[in-house]
């Protein structure tokens, strides 16, 4: 075959979220979707708020010279100066327009930090459960992965994480609120793991990057807030996006920044800029940041997600499957109540229930179930979770 070995190989591993979704679309073709219960992808089923489209159209009628024209690769400076300021106060770390890059969605913002700061052979620590796509991002730009458990909880594992860093160890990602778990990390274990990263460069006479994740960060509940990275650590990269939180993740719209006194902050910025031309984005698209820039304050309607989860717990729970609620995000991770993950998703298949087995994200012995689907398809499974539960109970 002509195709890139490591690109059918790549195809191959990432099949289990695939599998399910191209599941989900025979099934519904067979059942009709009213009677398919689908939790497996996630891509955000509520509007964006209502400013958004009062924004997009002023945007769209502005026939303004240059409006449609090439930018500063990096972005409109007016656009990183508003998401700038609105980064500072939630960081309480001044954050300046000149510190951050528009990027494609928080995906072309982690592929232009890794292309940025890697040479080939260098390891990114990537923790488990994780979003799978990560070890791809990381080959792309000649890294290696290194898979490093969390606890119990999926809380950080300080002690795992220290023993994974080698003189190699260029940069780690971290994700909170996290996919698949829910799981946000404190204010505590984030200083915990600055300081540990700290003290393992001065070991290995080494800069390691701590890469934030954080597109989930506004989707959070009980009233949390997500801790501020950039006073956790200096060396912090943050990659965002509007995909989850204004549910505008076909628009590939994100940013990325460093922090300010970021170990070779000008150098490590011109790079990064020039990864987002040479990594064919060239710019994040223009009409989205313009859009954008007006949006700051602005969020879908967290009380939506707030209230599928408690519906969605309660079933788990009342079926007696075993799980953390979630804390941000819209994922469930529950434990199978059998050792494999697999089998015990096709048992939820059987039901028209369609969840993504923790083997696609490292993890197996857990299903991964996504919320972003109306509250009816939430309550139209719990029969279906029960009588699964009730196939494989002794
Ligand atoms: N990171 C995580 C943890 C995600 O779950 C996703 C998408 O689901 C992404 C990054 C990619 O987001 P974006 O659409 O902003 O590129």
């Amino acid at each position: 075959m002509s195709i890139s070995l490591k690109m059918q190989s790549f195809a191959e591993k990432s099949s289990l979220i695939r599998k399910m979704f191209e599941e989900g679309i025979r099934m519904k073709a067979l059942h009709g979707a009213e009677n398919v219960f689908d939790f497996s992808i996630g891509n955000p089923d509520i509007p964006p708020p209502p400013q958004f489209y009062e924004v997009m159209q002023k945007r769209a009628n502005d026939r303004s010279p240059g409006v449609h024209a090439y930018m500063p690769n990096s972005g409109y400076p007016f656009v990183r100066q508003a998401i700038a300021a609105r980064m500072s106060e939630e960081q309480q770390v001044t954050v300046d327009a000149d510190d951050m890059l528009m990027t494609c969605g928080a995906a072309g913002g982690i592929n232009v930090a890794m292309k940025s700061i890697l040479n080939p052979g260098e390891e990114v620590i990537l923790l488990l459960p994780y979003f799978v796509d990560y070890q791809f991002y990381v080959d792309n730009h000649g890294g290696i992965p290194v898979l490093v458990n969390t606890d119990e909880d999926f809380n950080l594992d300080l002690a795992a994480i220290e023993a994974a860093i080698t003189a190699k160890t260029k940069a780690i990602i971290i994700n909170s609120p996290n996919n698949p778990t829910g799981q946000v990390y404190s204010q505590e274990s984030l200083k915990a793991l600055g300081n540990l990263l700290l003290k393992a460069g001065k070991k290995f006479g080494t800069t390691i990057y701590l890469v934030s994740d954080e597109p989930y960060r506004k989707i959070i509940f009980d009233g949390l807030t997500v801790p501020s990275i950039f006073a956790a650590y200096v060396n912090s990269i943050i990659v965002s996006s509007y995909s989850k939180d204004l549910s505008l993740p076909g628009e590939r719209i994100g940013y990325l920044a460093v922090h300010p006194e970021i170990t070779d902050k000008k150098p490590l910025l011109t790079a990064m800029i020039m990864a987002n031309r040479i990594l064919g984005f060239i710019n994040a698209p223009a009409l989205m940041q313009r859009v954008v820039a007006e949006l700051q304050q602005a969020s879908v309607d967290n009380s939506i997600y707030e209230r599928r989860r408690e519906i969605f717990c309660k079933i788990l729970r009342d079926a007696g499957y075993t799980f953390n609620p979630p804390k941000g995000a819209f994922y469930i991770f529950v434990k199978t109540p059998i050792p494999d993950d697999v089998e015990f998703c096709a048992i939820l298949q059987e039901e028209k229930i369609l969840a993504v087995p923790g083997k696609g994200f490292g993890a197996p012995g857990y299903f991964r179930l996504a919320f972003c689907v109306p509250e009816s398809v939430i309550s139209g499974s719990a029969k279906g979770f029960a009588r699964a539960m009730g196939k494989v109970k002794d």
